[in-house]
């Protein structure tokens, strides 16, 4: 049994937690919020006061935080000063690659190991413990890592170093962003010059339109297999995350001189979307707005 401090407990952080309390761990876990705790204890953890408790005597810190700023913080000023030498820490949150590559460093320098290890695959695979990990750490450290992970996860893959977790999670999400976006205006474009949808679908998946947006995921109600779209784009991933995501791989752009332009004009429509009022809904609802069907949200 291992003794893993879990700083982080919102909609991911919960089910990933109850995962590593299932498999057997003492979870000891934090976080700001009251009702997170309680959903916590419920889970199989048990709750400490503050992080400096939470992470005393743990062997492993995992942390899903919202955004860099509280990475950056919670590390060196609550985890560094309070942990166990030799403790190995693993931030899951999506945070900016800067971010990622100091707290490393910062890690680094305290005599602590660190991974950046971002997830794929929303509340629903937290919930099941099936995630796709991307992590970026020291290699040595790998194997340890992925058993860390083991109960949360389906498949997890080292990128690189510290940072590379990140990188290729926003890199990733960027295409997904800009796919979506592409079946979409096809779907659109489709319905005004009297295509069906089933029949576009059809044609589309078995030519060179194919892609994981429209096979999987595919944003038009009824069509393909069940997505978000069937249950009025309610779960799935929301557009609030995918802008965050896409507004990251931008900062990314611009700090390292990348050429993304499809990225911009990306960031720009979901940017709209949600502000318009529809950041809770699947970001595949963007279609309604592309045909001019707000009113079916
Ligand atoms: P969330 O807002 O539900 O949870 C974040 C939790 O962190 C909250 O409960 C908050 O109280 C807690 N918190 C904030 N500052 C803290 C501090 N200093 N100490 C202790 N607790 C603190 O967010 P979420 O949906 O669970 O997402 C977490 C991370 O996972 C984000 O970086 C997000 O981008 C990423 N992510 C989310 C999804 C998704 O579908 N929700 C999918 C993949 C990745």
């Amino acid at each position: 049994m291992t003794t893993i401090a879990f700083i982080g407990l919102g909609n991911m952080g919960s089910g990933m937690a109850a995962n590593q309390a299932k498999a057997q761990h003492k979870v000891r876990a934090f976080d700001l919020s009251d009702a997170a705790l309680k959903r916590a204890a419920e889970n199989g953890c048990e709750t400490a006061s503050s992080v400096a408790d939470a992470v005393k005597g743990a062997e492993i810190v995992i942390t899903m935080l919202p955004a860099g700023q509280h990475v950056r913080q919670v590390y060196a000023e609550q985890v560094a000063p309070n942990a166990k030498q030799g403790a190995l820490f693993i931030d899951c949150s999506t945070i900016d690659v800067d971010s990622a590559r100091w707290t490393g460093a910062e890690m680094a320098k305290a005599g602590f190991r660190f991974a950046d290890a971002p997830v794929s695959g929303g509340t629903a695979a937290a919930d099941a413990g099936s995630l796709a990990f991307m992590v970026g750490c020291e290699e040595k450290d790998f194997a340890e890592i992925e058993r860390a992970l083991q109960p949360m996860a389906r498949v997890v893959f080292r990128a690189g170093d510290h940072g590379a977790g990140q990188a290729a999670k926003i890199c990733n999400n960027m295409v997904l962003g800009i796919s979506m976006l592409g079946v979409c205006e096809g779907f659109a474009l489709a319905e005004k010059l009297g295509l069906a949808p089933d029949k576009f679908f059809e044609i589309a998946n078995a030519s060179s339109g194919q892609c994981w947006s429209l096979t999987t995921y595919c944003p038009w109600p009824g069509v393909g297999p069940q997505t978000a779209s069937d249950r009025n784009y309610e779960g799935g991933f929301a557009t609030a995350m995918m802008l965050k995501d896409l507004k990251l791989a931008q900062a990314a752009a611009a700090a390292s001189g990348a050429a993304a332009p499809l990225g911009a004009q990306a960031e720009a429509l979901y940017a709209l979307f949600d502000r318009l009022g529809y950041g809770g809904k699947d970001f595949s609802a963007v279609l309604q707005m592309l045909r001019g069907q707000l009113s079916r949200l």
